[in-house]
């Protein structure tokens, strides 16, 4: 051991005098090794700190988020003209920033995000139990785990809450608007059905069927989607809460899923989209675009929401939507007279219904008859229960809100 020792140092001399230059160089290589090695632990620490220091940022923000959330939520639910300064003020902002880039993609990017939502949390509970196993650092995996689905859960529960939770507790359409609907007799609601038939009736003759005789929406030169953002547009000229800004609405990809839950149409509220179901027979789709782009309005009733859609769909220049829009009206409103006054009397007004849009409602049935389940059969008795006992006094009666408020819209016009 000694001997080697000193022979290195023999070694080290005779270069030392053969190039005096060397050691200083050596020397200075060293240094510099040493001076990276140094750099390299510096960074090693910091990157160590920043790691440790991340997690702690992450659920100060997302407790941040967490807590402005429910203060609003709390506030809107009871704090009189918050839900309203909110929708008027601050909502619209959300509209022409989210809403308006995933406007520009041609398909439903909430539809996309629930697929990568779905297989994230797949993967995720993969990677999360092969690391869990096999790490000794198991502490910091289940904290990493924790902000990610604290992240999750705050970012789904405040994009729901701003894009759409406050907005149920604003003023009702109905009441911004002015409009004042009470109860209604038999009578009345009759009126409303006659109207409605002979307009429907009068849209019928103007456009053109596919081959089952039935209104289709490959009908050249229609652009539903471009007529329905119009229609909106033409509408808010008469509501000012309507007017501004409309995003694209879009089909959905998983349209035979929406059948099978008997869903018509969405708001999206983590995207601002107005989605629709692409398979529902074609004469409703106008109708279920133009519920949905108010309900992008922040008018989040759905009764509210089918009135609106009437009126855009009725005030459209567009005699596709006409035919849409008094069609669906005339559905509820005639399922309200049969009950009011009668099979004998209902029969009498089915009679003078156009042909055509007795088959649209024969296919209408007819489609979603295959969907039924017994959730749907639930739903179906709890609101017939509800009807029920909305007409218990004698002569008069309340015949859901949407039908009111088009009998209430036709006595103003025939005022
Ligand atoms: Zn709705």
């Amino acid at each position: 051991m000694a001997e080697a020792k000193k022979g290195t140092a023999t070694k080290k001399n005779n270069n030392t005098k053969k190039s005096g230059g060397n050691k200083n160089y050596s020397n200075k290589k060293t240094n510099e090794k040493k001076t990276s090695e140094t750099t390299g632990q510096k960074k090693e620490n910091q990157t160590e700190k920043k790691k440790k220091s991340l997690l702690p940022i992450v659920f100060t923000v997302a407790a941040i988020i967490l807590v402005i959330t429910i203060i609003c939520d709390i506030l809107a639910r009871n704090v009189d003209g918050f839900a309203e300064f909110y929708a008027g003020g601050i909502y619209p902002f959300f509209v022409h920033t989210i809403g308006f880039i995933n406007g520009l993609f041609p398909f439903a990017v909430g539809e996309i995000l629930i697929c990568l939502l779905l297989i994230g949390a797949v993967v995720g509970i993969i990677v999360f139990i092969i690391s869990i196993t096999q790490s000794e650092n198991k502490g910091k995996i289940s904290a990493v785990a924790v902000a990610v689905v604290l992240c999750t859960g705050v970012f789904l529960y405040s994009s729901y809450t701003f894009n759409c939770g406050i907005n149920y507790h604003r003023v009702p359409f109905s009441e911004k608007s002015g409009l004042t609907p009470s109860k209604y007799s038999a009578e009345e609601l009759g009126q409303l059905c006659i109207y409605l038939i002979e307009n429907a009736n009068a849209a019928a003759e103007k456009i053109s069927f596919d081959e089952n005789g039935l209104m289709s929406l490959e009908t050249k030169g229609l652009d539903m989607k471009a007529e329905c953002v119009k229609a909106m547009g033409k509408v808010g000229e008469s509501y000012s809460a309507l007017s501004g800004f409309y995003p694209a609405p879009k089909g959905v990809m998983a349209s035979e899923f929406m059948s099978m839950c008997k869903i018509t149409g969405i708001y999206d509220p983590f995207t601002i989209e107005a989605n629709y179901n692409v398979n529902a027979p074609d004469f409703g789709i106008p109708f279920t675009v133009c519920h949905e782009l108010s309900h992008l309005k922040g008018f989040m009733r759905e009764d509210e929401a089918n009135f609106i859609a009437y009126l855009a769909c009725r005030e459209s220049d567009n005699e596709y939507l006409n035919y849409s829009g008094f069609s669906e009206a005339l559905i509820y409103a005639m399922g309200q007279y049969y009950g009011a006054a009668g099979a004998e009397k209902y029969g009498e007004l089915y009679k003078t219904i156009h042909p055509s849009i007795i088959k649209e409602m024969q296919n209408n049935n007819a489609y979603w008859k295959q969907y039924e389940t017994p959730v749907a059969e639930i739903s179906n008795k709890v609101n017939d229960t509800y009807l029920k006992t909305q007409g218990q006094e004698e002569g008069t009666k309340s015949y859901g809100r949407f039908v009111d408020l088009m009998i209430y819209d036709l006595m103003q016009m025939n005022a």
